[in-house]
């Protein structure tokens, strides 16, 4: 496997929350531990906004997060990549898979994908639960990449079985405590790779500026061990270096559950307001 790592390079973790909501204990958990990490190794911390959801991104949230880190006592190397200033090196490496016929545009409703799977039985899910697309867009007239991004209201998808014939065997990461992790990108199905409304996607987004920002280490969620597989398939198709990766477990809420940025009570500020210290922080989260 390609891996960006070598013995003697310095380490490059990052914490990535997008702006559309308060940080909460979980975003604590992960910011504080990749904090940790880089100290203990010598290594550099970078803090990257992820906000190509411009609908839901907001400037109140993004001033929250510099003030709630900062509060835990954590630091960053600045300036910090917004991801909305850098729509065009999305595009360049969506224009790339496009060179390879790697995508395609698709102007289907999810709502009609839905449907479609709930008169279906058996219809295989994604990984996060949504129904696989079933690639009724696939063989249409191709059309360019770089005119389907310029237009609201049509996406592009990914042609995940040329995708994973092109790709090949072999197709791994690194996972802390695991060793090797067998990706199996194919569980994904036609992903989305630029959405209707934004030219990118979270998957194609966080992939591309990993790679420029020579991030060497990510540590985040368990909740995104599975977009690992896709992750890894685009770093190959895309020739980009593959980071370690660390999917830490999740801080549960009194009941178990997710916790979730619309509950507020769990909102660092909340806690803050009632008096709570980042040590306290600490503690709660077993950090
Ligand atoms: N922006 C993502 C989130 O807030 C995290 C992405 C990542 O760490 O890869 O859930």
């Amino acid at each position: 496997m390609t891996s960006g790592v070598t013995a003697d390079s310095q380490r490059v973790f990052r914490f990535a929350p997008s702006p559309n909501g308060y940080l909460h204990l979980g975003h604590a958990y992960s910011a504080l531990l990749n904090f940790d990490l880089a100290r203990q190794c010598g290594g550099r911390l970078l803090l990257r906004i992820e906000d190509i959801d411009t609908g839901r991104a907001r400037a109140e949230f993004e001033a929250a997060i510099y003030e709630d880190l900062a509060w835990l006592g954590l630091d960053w190397e600045r300036p910090v990549r917004r991801q909305s200033e850098h729509f065009g090196d999305y595009v360049r490496a969506l224009e790339r898979l496009d060179e390879m016929g790697l995508v395609y545009a698709c102007d289907c409703k999810r709502s009609d994908i839905a449907r479609l799977a709930a008169g279906t039985p058996g219809w295989l899910r994604d990984p996060d639960g949504s129904p696989l697309y079933p690639g009724t867009c696939r063989d249409k007239p191709r059309r360019a990449a770089r005119e389907v991004l310029t237009q609201r209201g049509v996406a592009l998808r990914l042609d995940m079985h040329k995708a994973a014939a092109l790709a090949g065997q072999g197709l791994s990461w690194r996972e802390f405590d695991a060793g090797d992790v067998v990706a199996a990108p194919a569980e994904w199905g036609d992903v989305v790779l630029a959405r209707k409304d934004t030219p990118a996607s979270y998957h194609i987004a966080v992939v591309v500026d990993d790679a420029l920002q020579g991030v060497t280490d990510v540590v985040r969620g368990k909740d995104l061990l599975e977009a690992t597989s896709l992750h890894r398939l685009l770093q190959r198709l895309l020739d980009l270096p593959a980071p370690d990766y660390r999917h830490h477990g999740l801080v549960l809420d009194e009941n178990g559950e997710k916790l979730a940025k619309s509950v507020a009570s769990t909102a660092l500020r909340a806690l803050r307001a009632e008096g709570w210290t980042p040590a306290d922080v600490r503690e709660r989260i077993g950090l």
